[in-house]
């Protein structure tokens, strides 16, 4: 093994408190590390990460997709299947917790990991490659039984004694298609589900603590400004936006979409981007027992319309605990460039930058009406019931793409005082208690190069299309380029004729 000078009680900072930072720093403690500490600019031990309490992160959320379905890509679902296990066992602590050992935020009755199972509906009449691709790559490591293909007959039988009575016409079917006479194409994956992302953020970070690494959480001295670097050129530690500095061996930089502006050489490889989302919150229960029955958990599975890649890239959640049904759109992700001084250097870049609503100020968010009217076409099509009470509220979550939708963790070329750790590329919650044990292994062995080390190390842009990272600013995807949707535009004309 190489030697990287780390010893287990180097201090080592991480920048970034959400699921990147949290789950390095989960390893790093469980590793041994002794001398962890996690700086981020966003109070969460005040919010526990809520976003309707001021959170605002890709990692702050009510719900995000957990699923082993990676087509061509192996590696990733062999890397969440193995996360699934201690999603299940994390289920269980927090279940037989007392009340008062569970941090803010979390109860005993929280589920932070549902398995209500994943609808990959196909809106073109066939499987996809990519789902075809999934099929087999399930298949190859013995977990095809997983896997329901809607109108199989083989499936189809093994689906009735697998599920409970009438729970697999309606997860499988959950827009009613048969009953309208519509095809309906796609598999039910049984092993996937949601996890609860706010509540599951805040978990890790009462097992960090637990396990002694300490939290700097401020707008002030959690926000790191710039970092400190030696006569050599490493990164030796970082100054916050309160001028204190921290002396560090390594510095772990796990800002997602705020990775670029804050160390500007990586935004060859990494780009910020707005994933659109909306909400539609049911009336109270006791008025509308029948939409909160029909979007349970129980009931309703988390689907994708088309898949990630067909159609307009829609899926959605079953409703929340408080009745709030998520949808969200992936058809275009848009960039926002602004010029961003690099802090260590003082050079300015054009650099795609986070909007978010509560972040640089707060303001009322809107999204694309791109967005909106591909929701509401769905909507329209698939869940009628929603169009009389019009999407409630919306919100652009932001992406840290990477050129190929991996993710990079690697220290930075000639500078082995800071590890990038980043590029969830809108895939990367799940992973949230695997993902630091890999990272360990990049930070203790940088050469070796195992699986995860070399599909997550520093590459370089070629000519070719890279996710739409080579549009830069010009591209179409530029948000100022957009129209954005009004208020009025979030309700179905329709409805009002019904
Ligand atoms: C719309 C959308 C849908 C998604 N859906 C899914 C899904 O269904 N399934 C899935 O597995 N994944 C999904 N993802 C991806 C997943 O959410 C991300 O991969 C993951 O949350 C990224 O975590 P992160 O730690 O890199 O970034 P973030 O969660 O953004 O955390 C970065 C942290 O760095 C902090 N920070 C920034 N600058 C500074 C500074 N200067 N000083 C201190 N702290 C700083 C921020 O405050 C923030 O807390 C989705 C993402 C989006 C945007």
């Amino acid at each position: 093994m190489v030697s990287t000078g780390l010893t287990k009680e180097s201090p080592i900072i991480i920048v970034g408190a959400g699921v990147f930072g949290l789950s390095s720093a989960l390893h790093l403690a469980k590793a041994g590390y002794k001398n962890i500490t996690v700086f981020d600019k966003q109070p969460y031990a005040d919010n526990a990460y809520s976003t309707t309490d001021g959170a605002d992160a890709a990692s702050a959320d009510f719900n995000k997709v957990m699923r082993m379905s990676y087509g061509e890509e192996i590696e990733y679902q062999r890397l969440a299947f193995d996360g699934i296990k201690t999603w299940d066992a994390w289920n269980k602590e927090i279940q037989s917790s007392r009340p008062e050992d569970l941090p803010r935020g979390l109860k005993p009755s929280d589920l932070i990991w549902n398995n209500c199972g994943f609808l990959r509906m196909s809106i073109d009449g066939e499987l996809s490659p990519i789902e075809r691709a999934t099929l087999a790559n399930l298949t190859r490591e013995g977990l095809r039984q997983t896997q329901f293909i809607i109108g199989d007959p083989e499936d189809e039988k093994r689906a009735r004694s697998h599920f409970r009575s009438g729970e697999w016409e309606k997860k499988s079917d959950p827009f009613g298609r048969r009953r309208q006479g519509k095809k309906l194409v796609g598999v039910f994956d049984s092993t996937a589900g949601f996890v609860e992302a706010s509540k599951a953020c805040t978990w890790v970070m009462h097992l960090c603590r637990r396990s002694g690494v300490r939290f700097i959480l401020s707008e002030k001295e959690g926000q790191v400004a710039s970092f400190i670097k030696n006569k050599s050129g490493k990164t030796t530690g970082v100054r916050t936006a309160s001028c204190t500095e921290y002396q560090a061996e390594l510095v772990v930089l796990a800002a997602g979409g705020w990775t670029p502006s804050l160390f500007p050489a990586v935004s060859s490889l990494l780009e910020t981007t707005a994933g659109s989302v909306v909400y539609f919150q049911l009336p109270p229960k006791d008025q509308a027992p029948d939409l909160w029955d029909k979007f349970s958990p129980d009931n309703f599975p988390v689907f994708a319309y088309g898949g990630w890649s067909k159609g307009h890239g829609i899926g959605g959640f079953p409703r929340t605990e408080d009745g709030i049904v998520k949808i969200g759109y992936r058809g275009t992700k848009y960039t926002n460039y602004e010029d961003v001084r690099d802090p260590t250097t003082g050079k300015t870049h054009r650099i795609s930058v986070p909007k978010t609503r509560y972040w640089p100020q707060s303001y009322d968010p809107a999204i694309t009406k791109q967005a909106v009217d591909a929701i509401k076409e769905v909507v329209k099509e698939a869940m009628p019931e929603l169009t009389a009470i019009g999407i409630t509220g919306c919100r652009n979550c932001w992406y840290i793409d990477s050129l190929d939708n991996g993710f990079l963790v690697d220290r930075v070329p000639n500078d082995d005082g800071m590890l990038i750790c980043s590029g969830g590329s809108g895939h990367g919650f799940k992973f949230l208690p695997i993902l630091g044990r890999e990272v360990v292994k990049i930070i203790e062995d940088p050469t070796a190069k195992n699986t995860y080390g070399k599909l997550w190390q520093w590459r370089t842009k070629d000519a070719s299309a890279k996710n739409g990272l080579e549009q830069g600013e010009t591209g179409p995807r530029n948000w100022k380029r957009q129209i954005m949707a009004t208020k009025e535009d979030w309700q179905f004309r329709e409805s009002s004729k019904l």
